[in-house]
């Protein structure tokens, strides 16, 4: 990869996915026989938002490559909490590690932050705004389940507030996918969204029911209602619980369909779904880790 800080999935190449997932594969093979690559090297983890999957998968990927993290902790036990910029905090931690892996709720943080440090930045969620290394993963999981060409896939729930539907959407413009956007009408792509994707050639195909487009699927991509998004909690009321995936609904849906998910859910697919063979949310998390280790080592 020729990037120095990965910010946003348009930044992104089919040849730069291709890469990464290739040498994921590899790692996934076998994540223990690459503990000399990267020794000495620390990752700078800095998490403004709470975080499980991404930050525990960029831990344990810098120690599979032999390296090792340092952490920013909470918010609330930084200096963060006296008052202290993004920039300034970046400016310090980058005297500290090798690089920076930043979370934080504000859209446009993550540039911000590369724009005053020399080491790379990798963006791990920028507010409502892109989060391109849980795009990584979704597509090493739809490679693996359904290929990313010739792919019809369904994306639901959040297109608005959801950073992982955003630059899955994006990236996806690389491959021969064709995709279809289930939402209320008011948790739509947002029309900057809509705009990208058309000049990029793809088409956006926009749905209000699943109904309408699930027999066609390869791949059902279901996203949470982005509650701590919404400027207010009645707004998020009246479409909370609006889409369920249980399994009834996936009666009608093609035997082969995987239904995947960045996690985590709150109640958008039952439980009683996890047996089904179309789950393949937990595996997608799994992947995380192998994934995460290939775009360190092309980016370190
Ligand atoms: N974990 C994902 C994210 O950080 C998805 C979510 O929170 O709903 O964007």
């Amino acid at each position: 990869m020729r990037h120095e800080h990965l910010i946003s999935a348009k930044q992104l190449s089919r040849g730069d996915i291709e890469a990464v997932l290739d040498r994921a594969a590899e790692f996934a093979a076998d994540p223990g026989a690459h503990s000399d690559s990267h020794a000495e090297t620390l990752l700078g983890l800095l998490f403004f938002e709470p975080s499980t999957r991404t930050k525990m998968s960029f831990d344990a990927a810098m120690k599979r490559l032999g390296g090792d993290t340092i952490d920013m902790g909470s918010v609330d036990s930084s200096s963060v909490k006296k008052g202290e910029s993004l920039a300034d905090t970046v400016r310090v931690i980058e005297g500290y590690a090798d690089a920076l892996v930043l979370r934080h709720p504000s859209e446009g943080a993550a540039k911000l932050a590369s724009e005053f440090v020399d080491v790379p930045v990798v963006n791990a969620g920028d507010g409502a705004g892109h989060h391109p290394t849980q795009t990584l993963l979704d597509l090493y999981t739809i490679r693996e389940h359904a290929g990313l060409d010739d792919l019809t896939i369904g994306i639901m729930g959040d297109l608005k507030y959801g950073r992982t539907v955003h630059s899955l959407a994006h990236a996806l413009t690389n491959f021969d996918a064709d995709q279809r956007f289930v939402s209320p009408e008011s948790l739509r792509l947002p029309q900057g969204v809509r705009y990208d994707l058309r000049n990029a050639g793809a088409e956006v195909h926009e749905h209000t029911a699943l109904e309408e487009v699930l027999d066609e699927l390869d791949v059902l991509y279901v996203t949470r209602i982005q509650r701590e998004r919404f400027p207010d909690e009645n707004e998020y009321r009246s479409v909370a619980g609006e889409y369920r995936i249980d399994a009834a609904t996936l009666e009608s849906a093609n035997p082969e369909l995987s239904v995947m998910h960045p996690l985590p859910r709150v109640d958008e697919i039952t439980p009683e779904v996890d047996a089904m063979e179309h789950a393949t949310y937990f595996e997608q998390a799994h992947s995380g880790v192998p994934v995460r280790m290939a775009l360190l080592d092309y980016m370190l």
